[in-house]
């Protein structure tokens, strides 16, 4: 199932405590967080449990982005997967009249027995974005003197004027 939408039908579990609904969708998703772009289909699978008082939602998301390296600004391609679990409420029970305590327990609620997860999704997907993104883990990035992307060339600057700090760097190198 494919759309803007990821619709489940919780009618059949509803009433009978201990019952899962299983769920599947893939979706296009157009999201462009400054310098991450998601790739790939969303890949969306998890189930519903009713949990008694509400009903616990599992999600397994899955899919791909590009961003650019922290360090070098090369583009890198990576797959991003992760887990959350949300509880959700019925319409009527989230109401003025619900117990408070009942109420902070439910991050969504639902109406006419349909479960939208797609908010909770892309929520979800711009928490679990990474900050920084490495080519490598020991990218040695850019010489911020001449510009040189050390990983592939050769600093151009030698060590005329060099910051002391960078000098030691330079003298570490040349050991290696
Ligand atoms: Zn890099
Ligand atoms: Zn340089």
């Amino acid at each position: 199932m494919a759309g803007d939408n990821m619709l489940v039908d919780v009618s059949r579990i509803l009433k009978n405590p201990g019952a899962q609904e299983e769920f599947e969708f893939i979706f296009e998703e157009a999201l462009d967080a400054d310098e991450i772009k998601i790739t790939g289909p969303v890949l969306v699978k998890g189930a519903v449990l009713n949990v008694g008082n509400l009903l616990e939602m599992t999600v397994h998301v899955k899919t791909r982005f590009k961003a650019q390296c922290y360090r070098c600004l090369d583009p890198v391609e990576s797959e991003l997967a992760f887990s959350f679990t949300e509880n959700y409420c019925p319409a009527e029970e989230a109401g003025d009249d619900a117990d408070e305590e009942q109420s902070s327990l439910c991050v969504g609620v639902f109406e006419d027995d349909e479960l939208d997860v797609s908010l909770a999704v892309k929520e979800n997907l711009l928490l679990n974005l990474p900050m920084r993104v490495l080519c490598t883990a020991d990218c040695p990035g850019i010489c911020p003197h001449c510009g040189a992307n050390l990983k592939t060339e050769i600093c151009r600057c030698k060590n005329e004027g060099v910051d002391p700090r960078l000098a030691i760097l330079a003298q570490l190198k040349k050991k290696n």
